[in-house]
């Protein structure tokens, strides 16, 4: 079954864009997934075709219009469009391995990129759009952000990606981030790739894997490694 994405922008030549090479890319010729591309402009109904207005209450910037966001919404997804509506927002969800995972489940997404200062919230609420970020920073425009969003849903659908098992020892599949890799030359700059690597013994290939990756884990990221730990210890019970 074809996963059916459908991008709501004002800017529509962003898409596919890096969507359209590699993994993606293929797996779009082959069918795996579809991407439409909606311009929110062609829902204006004005003259100057307006999308934006100014923010009540005051203030800089513009705000896009509901009554146009929703017309546009309204001709990809009817109300019984099965997808998730999702807007991209730097106050929403973190985006997280687990969201990419859940999101590849569903039979598509509907993605509505924000831009200027946001859309109106009664479109969010009216449209039932679910608010995610990609993290704790502003972007100029919320297309990058949906091309993130996309590119790690679609290398998890079905047949995308190579093997099966190269999703699983990924960083955060785990909840660990993911040991140093190395391949030839066996040294490089008088660097040498670790003598266990090499050693052919699989058992402590994997000890130093999961000893460095939770090094890495513990040095890095103290949020990831605290649950992690809180995991291990009531597996452990
Ligand atoms: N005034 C807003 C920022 C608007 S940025 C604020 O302060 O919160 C313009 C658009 O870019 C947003 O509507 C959103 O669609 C997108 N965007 C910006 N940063 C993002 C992020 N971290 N994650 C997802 N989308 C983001």
């Amino acid at each position: 079954m074809t996963f059916a994405a459908s991008v709501l922008t004002l800017y529509p030549k962003m898409f596919p864009g890096p969507l359209g090479h590699a993994l993606a890319g293929r797996a779009l010729e082959r069918g795996t997934w579809s991407l439409e591309v909606c311009n929110i402009r062609d829902a204006a109904t004005d003259r100057h075709r307006t999308v934006d207005d100014t923010p009540a209450g005051g203030g800089v910037g513009m705000v896009l219009k509901p009554d146009v966001l929703a017309r546009a919404i309204d001709t990809i997804s009817p109300a019984d469009d099965p997808r998730p509506r999702l807007l991209m927002s730097p106050r929403g969800e973190p985006l997280t391995q687990k969201l990419v995972r859940e999101f590849a489940q569903a039979p598509g997404l509907v993605i509505v990129c924000g831009r200027f200062e946001g859309v109106d919230e009664r479109v969010i609420e009216g449209r039932g759009l679910r608010e995610i970020s990609i993290g704790d920073f502003i972007l100029s425009g919320g297309e990058p952000a949906a091309i993130c969003l996309l590119d790690a849903v679609v290398r998890l659908l079905p047949g995308v990606m190579g093997k099966t098992e190269s999703g699983e020892h990924e960083s955060f599949e785990t909840g660990l981030l993911e040991h140093p890799h190395y391949t030839r030359p066996r040294e490089w700059e008088g660097r040498r790739i670790p003598d266990v690597l090499l050693s052919g013994n699989h058992a402590a290939i994997d000890d130093w894997r999961r000893n460095r990756a939770e090094e890495l884990t513990r040095q890095r990221r103290p949020d990831l490694w605290a649950e992690y730990v809180k995991r291990r210890t009531v597996e452990g019970e």
